[in-house]
């Protein structure tokens, strides 16, 4: 029997700033490609800023994935909570607080989603440095819908602190 499902490029945001961040993100990238429909395309280098909202928390450490999948978005995302609460993600009532793993569905295809649950393009990212530099690595000549290139965003957008985690 064939089967034919169509592939998406989708690009996905990774943050930790718990529990060893770096390894919190290597054993999410690892998971992510364990995901049935979903190939890696790229990944970008690590990179470590200061929190977002409340202060009294540590650095983060950031990057972003691109992939290939058959999967649909809302089915995506569920996976990817699958794996953020396999990796001791708690969700407080504080927003933007400590956690071991976010993962956020930037873009899929070139979609506009706006469900209750799901936002794509993610809303935040063209304002975030740790999100437009590693997403500028992964997709240079990238266009996100509705908002522009990633590399016109990126000369708006302070870098405000962010770090390269430099690999060995
Ligand atoms: P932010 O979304 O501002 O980065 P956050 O990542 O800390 O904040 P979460 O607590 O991870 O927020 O997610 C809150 C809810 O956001 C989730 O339950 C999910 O349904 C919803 N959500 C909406 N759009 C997206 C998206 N593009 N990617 C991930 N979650 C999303
Ligand atoms: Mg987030
Ligand atoms: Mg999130």
């Amino acid at each position: 029997m064939t089967t034919s499902s169509s592939e998406t490029i989708a690009y996905l945001g990774l943050g930790s700033n718990l529990d060893s961040p770096v390894d919190q993100i290597n054993k999410a990238r690892i998971s992510i490609r364990g995901i049935k429909g979903v190939t890696e395309l790229a990944f970008s280098s690590l990179y470590i800023s200061a929190p977002m909202g409340p202060q009294n928390q540590p650095d983060y450490v950031n990057a972003v994935m691109s992939i290939e999948t058959t999967l649909s978005p809302m089915a995506l995302l569920n996976e990817l909570q699958t794996i953020e609460r396999s990796q001791g993600r708690i969700r407080g009532d504080q927003r933007w607080c400590a956690r071991t793993l976010d993962l956020d569905l930037l873009l899929y295809g070139d979609q506009v989603i706006d469900l209750p649950e799901l936002t794509v393009p993610h809303p935040g990212m063209v304002d975030r440095p740790f999100v437009l530099y590693p997403l500028h690595e992964c997709a240079p000549r990238l266009y996100i819908p509705g908002k522009g290139n990633v590399a016109d965003l990126l000369e708006h957008c302070p870098i405000d602190g962010l770090r390269r985690l430099e690999s060995d």
